[in-house]
């Protein structure tokens, strides 16, 4: 008998008919004879209908109440959902995040989990109950104000259950069958990837691939937990995350790629005419730093020589725009730059494979791929596992299928299969 932790995102329980579809699931699962925990999202869009709804109310909701309203939306799919296994003649109890033990940091709307005591969803388990836990929530330490893991948290708390559970795998349900070489949505020849490593996946998700929330795997790595992406709407088998280690005793296959991520949500900054001396670039992301922006990447210019000057540019998410844009201009004299370019219509690829670091050629075969497809590159940035570079939005999908293409990633047979979601 094993401790299966069950995550069914938003699509997969957009309507009742999902519902009790995905119920149907979990109580095969109860029936086979497994302990089952099940993390489950919001219905649909709710989430996003729910942000559309406050600010509708006002342009600036305060985040301690924007995270109660929003944790309202997993009450509802937990609760249907816990409804319609009962009916099913399993008996299944939902809990809140509080409930459920999930305490958080105070940082309201991307708070972190600082730690899990599922000792009421341990007792559920042990009466013989299916437990439904609320996604995405948590409450703090010491004032009990309910927090949300940021968006797609859901994945989060489904791992750090099953880490505090010791459950033996963590379930992703998702609307794809798997973790794919490309996201099926553009690439449809993109193949379903059966294995890949924690390290491949850490760097997909912060590249942009929606199908795992970043933090969810950190914590997977963290804790060791081995993760099974699949589809809620077919039982073919998924997307194993787990360690590059072994497999039976002989490593484990290491692909030269693992796949091509792409990202639309971040914008350029570029500072123009920064004076070349030290200390202006601890200065310009010490400012940046303070607006509370995570920026990713940094490129600096040579120098010209007659003028002693540079101009710097990075990319950061675009919702943080206007707060370092703010930020630097206020400090634009101490600075002593003339001028701060804003630019939010750049895209980005990343080419991610932990094979790369053996095999020479890879940076080559990506420029040229994207020289051939007639793209302009706009900076680059690599890692050892990923190579990452900016272009215009507009050409973002063409680049990413090219170099897809490129790197014969695309699948000979069959076509990845979208089975639900508005992808928005
Ligand atoms: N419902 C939340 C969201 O849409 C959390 C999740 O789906 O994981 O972001
Ligand atoms: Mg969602």
């Amino acid at each position: 008998m094993a401790l299966i932790v069950q995550k069914y995102g938003g699509s997969s329980v957009a309507d009742a008919d999902s519902i009790k579809r995905v119920a149907k699931r979990i109580a095969e699962a109860k029936r086979a004879g497994d302990d089952v925990v099940v993390v489950v999202s919001a219905m649909g869009d709710t989430t996003d209908e729910l942000i559309d709804l406050a600010q509708q109310v006002t342009p600036l909701p305060p985040q301690r109440e924007m995270d109660i309203l929003l944790t309202a939306g997993e009450r509802i799919s937990m609760s249907l959902l816990a409804m319609a296994i009962s009916n099913l003649g399993v008996e299944a109890q939902s809990f809140t995040g509080q409930q459920a033990g999930v305490i958080t940091d105070s940082v309201h709307g991307k708070a972190r989990i600082i730690d899990v005591s599922p000792s009421r969803i341990q007792q559920a388990v042990d009466a013989g109950a299916v437990a439904i836990v609320a996604g995405f929530q948590g409450v703090t330490q010491h004032t009990n104000d309910v927090t949300t893991l940021g968006r797609g948290g859901s994945d989060t708390t489904a791992v750090a259950l099953a880490a505090a559970l010791g459950a033996d795998v963590c379930e992703i349900y998702t609307d794809v069958d798997g973790v794919f070489t490309a996201d099926p949505r553009i690439v449809p020849s993109a193949r379903k990837i059966d294995r890949i490593t924690y390290d491949e996946m850490l760097e997909m998700a912060a590249s942009g691939a929606k199908v795992l929330v970043l933090r969810c795997v950190e914590y997977a790595r963290r804790y060791g937990v081995p993760v099974h992406v699949r589809s809620s709407f077919s039982t073919h088998t998924g997307t194993l995350v787990t360690d590059a280690a072994t497999e039976e005793g002989a490593p484990m296959e290491q692909p030269i790629i693992a796949g091509v991520a792409h990202d639309r949500s971040e914008a350029k900054i570029t500072i123009v005419d920064v004076p070349d001396v030290p200390g202006k670039a601890a200065r310009i992301f010490e400012v940046v730093a303070g607006s509370g922006v995570n920026l990713d990447m940094i490129v600096q210019n040579v120098s010209v020589a007659a003028t002693g000057r540079t101009d710097i540019s990075f990319t950061l998410p675009a919702t943080d725009g206007a707060a370092a844009t703010a930020a630097l201009t206020e400090h634009q004299p101490d600075i002593g730059f003339t001028s701060l370019q804003y630019d939010d219509t750049i895209g980005k690829l990343s080419l991610i494979g932990a094979g790369m670091k053996s095999h020479p050629g890879v940076s080559a075969r990506l420029f040229a791929a994207l020289s051939e497809a007639g793209i302009n590159i706009e900076m680059i940035s690599t890692s050892e596992i990923r190579i990452s570079v900016v272009t215009r939005a507009d050409q973002l999908d063409d680049a990413v299928r090219a170099v897809h293409t490129a790197f014969e990633l695309d699948s000979a047979d069959d076509q990845a299969v979208v089975y639900g979601g508005t992808g928005r």
